[in-house]
């Protein structure tokens, strides 16, 4: 679905990636690994088109996405793709329901459609209590399944997560990660998530561990 061929991006002189390649098959959930400063970041970025790679191509079902105009690479950003941030990153003047009904009322969905999917997303996730509040009154936790919501509502055909449990505690976190494969299995979506920790990683159906700007080894979880 999603290929990355040998890319490397440097920084100035920083090289953070060195010759990185890995697929995203559909609809599986995989984990990047791997210390501080590897790269999971900047491949991530990389392959959902925010970071143009220095060498290499990132390919989505077959077109390079350096070879698109930037408005056709937001549009595949805006309908294809899904994003969950460490620090939920909603607009804190709308209602959760409401933030988690934006990305559909984006795409010209009507008020009262919109809202009844994100009603049905919000008690997918369990947080069907936050609906009405801004997210600055809604836990670490329940902001966070908000966001996975928001991520999912459009149905994407890969959603990226960076570190999304790494202001939680372990045991929301776990949950927050237990909802997101679940969620986005049932919508076929494909899961990138980057982790540091490996009982995170193990819901993954594979585990891609970075080192030093490149995937160093690979492990099947199941
Ligand atoms: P972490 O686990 O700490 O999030 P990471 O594996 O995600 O690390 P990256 O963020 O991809 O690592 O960073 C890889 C390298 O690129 C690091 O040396 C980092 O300092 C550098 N780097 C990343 N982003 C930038 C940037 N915007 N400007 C300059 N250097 C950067
Ligand atoms: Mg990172």
């Amino acid at each position: 679905l999603l290929v990355a061929d040998e890319v490397s991006k440097s920084f100035g002189v920083t090289p953070a990636l060195r010759g990185a390649s890995l697929q995203v098959y559909p609809g599986e959930v995989l984990a990047l690994t791997g210390p501080s400063g590897s790269g999971k970041s900047t491949l991530l970025h990389c392959l959902s088109g925010i970071l143009a790679p220095d060498e290499g191509r990132i390919t989505y079902d077959g077109r390079d996405l350096g070879a698109m105009g930037d408005r056709e690479r937001s549009a595949l950003r805006r309908g294809a793709f899904g994003f969950v941030f460490q620090f939920g990153q909603l607009v804190p003047e709308l209602t959760c329901l409401e933030n988690v009904a934006l990305p559909l009322r984006l795409a010209g969905v009507r008020r009262r459609a919109a809202e009844r999917a994100a009603g049905e997303l919000l008690a997918r996730l369990e947080v069907t209590d936050v609906a009405g509040k801004r997210p600055g009154q809604a836990s670490g936790g329940q902001g966070q399944r908000v966001a996975v919501a928001r991520a999912l509502i459009t149905t994407p055909r890969v959603i990226f997560a960076d570190e999304p449990t790494g202001a939680l505690d372990s045991r929301n976190g776990d949950q927050v990660i237990r909802l997101l494969v679940a969620a986005a299995r049932e919508r076929g979506s494909a899961v990138v998530l980057v982790t540091h920790e490996e009982r995170i990683a193990a819901c993954a159906d594979r585990i891609v561990a970075f080192h030093d700007g490149a995937p160093a080894t690979t492990a099947a979880t199941r």
